[in-house]
């Protein structure tokens, strides 16, 4: 058996309402996915995070590596693309594309072998995974505190028990929408705030300090992602748990971030920082680190169902009777891309969600929507 094509989507869709926060606006959501096929007609998915177009274009490069190769060779795949990119792309979009391409083959291999991804990673530790809202982003609105607040009412609504909301705007607004979300939803609830990146290391240290009695589970992007020294200082002076990791690429850059211990909870995002086989071994080296590891995840159901399948199989650093349970990132914000052009959409029950037992991610894009969200050239 052997790969026969390797088909880049740009799909795209125009919001019906814009959200913004610390660093762009979003009026349109546009990914890019891909499809590999094998001369026998077998095919999976995957797709890359970042600008789709660039992801595209960098497919298209990898592209003549791959095709004519056993489709089962994950890791000497990886390898062959790793090799091809190391002289120009140590991290960055290049890598997004990598990764699409071992997502489509992690789950062309599931198809091939009739076994679920997370099952082929080494065995399921969890059935079940327990999910976080992602969400309370910002939008136009007369009372910033009071839309954030109702957007988090409805998360618990929907069993949800654990949530994110965006920070960044600035320290004193920052403040005073994380306390109309935690008054909103009651002392049960985890909270986890998102920066962006947006501050310096005193703004964000001024922000952590404000934000500790409303029982912060994680900050997340404090300070720019090239500031290693300053999420680690920044991890020295607060209480809560600092988080990063999704403009992180590869094993290497992972090495980094662990080794000058700048985060409590590292969030590679397995479309960008390499593929399931590079997170896979990220994973491996947060827990050897003894750090938490939940995945970013941004996009189709195809990179929520990659994540749900790594997570179920990671090593947590927590040992005990009772295993530290595991976390996942559930986009909530509106996005058709996610749950209608992918199926079956991903639904939680509780704010959990089953790991799905069909062979590959067991996803599949509806071939038919297609049509209707693709960009042309
Ligand atoms: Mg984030």
């Amino acid at each position: 058996m052997k790969i026969s094509a390797i088909e880049p989507f740009v799909v795209s869709h125009k919001l019906q309402r814009e959200f913004y926060f610390s660093q762009w606006r979003y009026d349109t959501r546009t990914i890019c996915l891909v499809k590999i096929t094998c001369d026998n007609g077998t095919f999976g998915w995957g797709e890359g995070y970042g600008p789709a177009e660039i992801v595209k274009a960098g497919i298209e490069f990898f592209r003549p590596l791959l095709i004519g190769h056993g489709p089962l060779e994950t890791e000497n795949l990886w390898q062959l693309m790793y090799l091809r990119s190391l002289d120009y792309a140590r991290r960055g979009i290049l890598l997004s594309a990598l990764s699409a391409i071992d997502v489509a083959l992690w789950d062309l291999k599931g198809k091939i072998l009739g076994q679920p991804v997370s099952v082929l990673l080494g065995g399921r530790r969890r059935q079940s995974v327990r999910t976080y809202a992602t969400g309370m982003y910002f939008t136009e609105t007369e009372s910033m505190p009071e839309t954030l607040a109702a957007e988090a009412l409805g998360y618990k609504e929907q069993g949800f028990d654990a949530m994110k909301m965006k920070v960044g705007l600035n320290v004193e607004k920052d403040i005073e929408n994380v306390a109309a979300v935690r008054q909103a939803i009651g002392p049960g609830i985890d909270l986890m705030i998102d920066a962006n990146h947006a501050y310096s290391l005193t703004e964000a240290t001024k922000l952590a300090r404000a934000v500790e009695p409303y029982r912060i589970s994680w900050f997340e992007e404090p300070v720019s992602p090239e500031y290693y020294a300053s999420y680690s200082q920044l991890r020295e002076t607060t209480s809560i748990p600092i988080a990063g990791g999704e403009c992180e690429y590869l094993r290497f850059g992972f090495l980094r971030l662990f080794q000058q211990q700048c985060v409590d909870i590292a969030q590679p995002d397995i479309c960008a920082a390499g593929g399931l086989t590079e997170v896979k071994r990220i994973a491996d080296m947060a827990c050897t680190f003894g750090v938490d590891l939940v995945p970013h995840t941004w996009g189709t159901g195809i990179a929520a169902s990659a994540a749900l399948h790594l997570i179920a199989n990671i090593d947590m650093p927590g040992s005990r009777l009772n295993e530290a349970e595991a976390l996942m990132e559930l986009d909530r914000t509106e996005n058709p891309l996610r749950d209608e052009l992918v199926q079956p959409a991903l639904s939680p029950h509780n704010g959990r969600l089953q790991v799905p037992n069909e062979p590959g991610l067991g996803v599949n894009v509806d071939e038919n929507a297609l049509g209707g969200y693709s960009v042309q050239d």
